[in-house]
């Protein structure tokens, strides 16, 4: 990890983002002024009975950014560092995400200051059930629809969707996205976020003339979205997987690991470290390998201004959310390294969360393969008008393009509602057109 990444406040980096792409877009500051702060947050505290009979008060927080384009939608995070910064951050990302991606969700994002590992499965159980009491009041299908993230899983949320249902005394499947299939789940939505990022790297292939038979990819982070990521690119895509790291190490095998083989190891052993015939490499010897993909997707901040002068990749998919900061942004682009952004590359989770939702509302559920081909019309159609952009202007990298892409649909939904008064741009004179 970076010695950096405590110092770096995810939140202000967001609003950095969106300040210089308001500028850009030319639109009113009342555009900026929206999009800086959450419309709310909620901080709770929430008690939990430990297996020991002793008592334990954690607290948690719920960020609810922006619905203009629809329900609160975003995952709730259980970890150790979670911070109120951090959940505002990732409730703005949400936000960003969904207006790149044409859903019709605004962005919301959860999370409990928790070492989830330290817990036993009734104690996790009562966290879970007490954090969705303790939310309750601002939650339901069409209001803010929670979803998993760091910490959580598809059990958690059949606790929190069986805790809000008895709070609403009926069962309300809509309200939490990323369950079990058995409880309303949509097929696909556990490979979602990897399948879409993998969507994503084929367009930037594509668009860039790499080859992904045999293309080597080092992944950061062996957790749902890594190690899914992994094994999608190896499998369907040919791709030779050099190295992956999770928090326990980093291995390394330049002939290629086999990732089925390695998620057994991960879950026999807890971590990917030790895996027959690979050598364990650090951390930042990962992201600096010789390499034509690199995944980050682990937490926020890992590539900064000290370690982005050392990357090799071609292509930096961001599985993770924040995992690039602004000076490393700067560092990539001007060494031609592609960044393809957490808003759009790791968008496929929300996408099929949007997905789960639509078939709980309506009764009607799909097949794994129509959940993936419609999956595959939103992330390459997202890709084209991101990538497109960014082709057209010469002053942004392609996080800036997807930032005035989202920005532009939510100051457009913004505008029609009557949120921004008479004008939305800064020059009344401007005739805004983004593509
Ligand atoms: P996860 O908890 O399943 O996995 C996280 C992985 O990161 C674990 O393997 C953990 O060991 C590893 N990790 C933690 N600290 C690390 C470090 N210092 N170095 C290397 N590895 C480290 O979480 P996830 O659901 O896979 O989420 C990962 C990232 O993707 C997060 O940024 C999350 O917000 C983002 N994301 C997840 C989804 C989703 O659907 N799960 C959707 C969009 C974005």
């Amino acid at each position: 990890m970076p010695s950096m990444s405590k110092e770096i406040n995810s939140f202000e980096i967001v609003k950095g983002l969106i300040d210089t792409s308001v500028k850009k877009l030319n639109l009113n500051r009342a555009v900026y002024d929206i999009l800086t702060e959450p419309q709310r947050v909620l901080t709770v505290t929430i008690p939990v009975q430990m297996d020991d009979g002793s008592l334990r008060v954690f607290t948690g927080y719920r960020s609810q950014h922006n619905n203009a384009l629809g329900p609160y939608k975003g995952g709730i995070r259980f970890h150790h560092e979670v911070n109120m910064d951090e959940v505002k951050a990732l409730s703005a990302w949400m936000t960003l995400k969904c207006a790149v991606m044409n859903v019709p969700y605004g962005g919301g994002k959860g999370g409990v200051i928790v070492n989830h590992k330290e817990l036993s499965p009734g104690e996790l159980e009562r966290l879970c059930r007490g954090y969705i009491r303790a939310i309750a009041p601002v939650l339901g299908s069409e209001i803010d629809v929670p979803a998993p993230d760091v910490g959580t899983n598809g059990q958690a949320m059949a606790w929190m969707m069986d805790e809000f249902s008895r709070y609403r005394n009926h069962n309300e499947f809509g309200v939490i996205t990323g369950k079990p299939v058995m409880l309303g789940g949509s097929l696909g939505r556990l490979e979602a976020t990897s399948r879409g990022c993998v969507f994503t790297i084929r367009e930037a292939a594509k668009a860039t003339g790499l080859k992904l038979k045999d293309a080597t990819v080092a992944v950061q982070g062996f957790g749902n979205v890594g190690a899914i990521a992994a094994r999608l690119l190896q499998q369907e895509d040919g791709c030779r997987i050099l190295a992956v790291g999770d928090s326990g190490g980093a291995i390394y095998n330049p002939r290629g690991l086999d990732i089925k083989a390695l998620e057994e190891h991960k879950s026999c052993t807890g971590s990917v470290k030790e895996f027959p015939g690979a050598r364990s490499v650090t951390g930042e010897e990962l992201l600096a390998l010789s390499c034509d993909i690199l995944v980050p997707a682990a937490l926020e901040n890992q590539i900064t201004a000290e370690n982005a002068g050392q990357i090799k990749a071609k292509i930096v998919a961001e599985g993770a959310n924040g995992p690039t900061t602004p000076e490393a942004d700067r560092i990539l682009a001007a060494r031609k390294v592609l960044v393809l952004p957490d808003v759009l590359a790791n968008a496929g989770g929300v996408t099929v969360s949007y997905f789960e939702w639509v078939q709980n509302n309506s009764g009607y559920y799909w097949c794994e393969d129509e959940v993936n081909q419609r999956l595959e019309r939103k992330m390459v159609e997202a890709f084209n008008e991101v990538f497109c952009l960014y082709q057209k202007r010469k002053d942004v990298d392609m996080r800036g393009a997807a930032y005035m892409v989202a920005i532009s649909h939510l100051a457009e939904a913004m505008r029609v509602r009557g949120w921004l008064g008479s004008q939305v741009y800064a020059d009344a004179k401007c005739d805004y057109k983004l593509a």
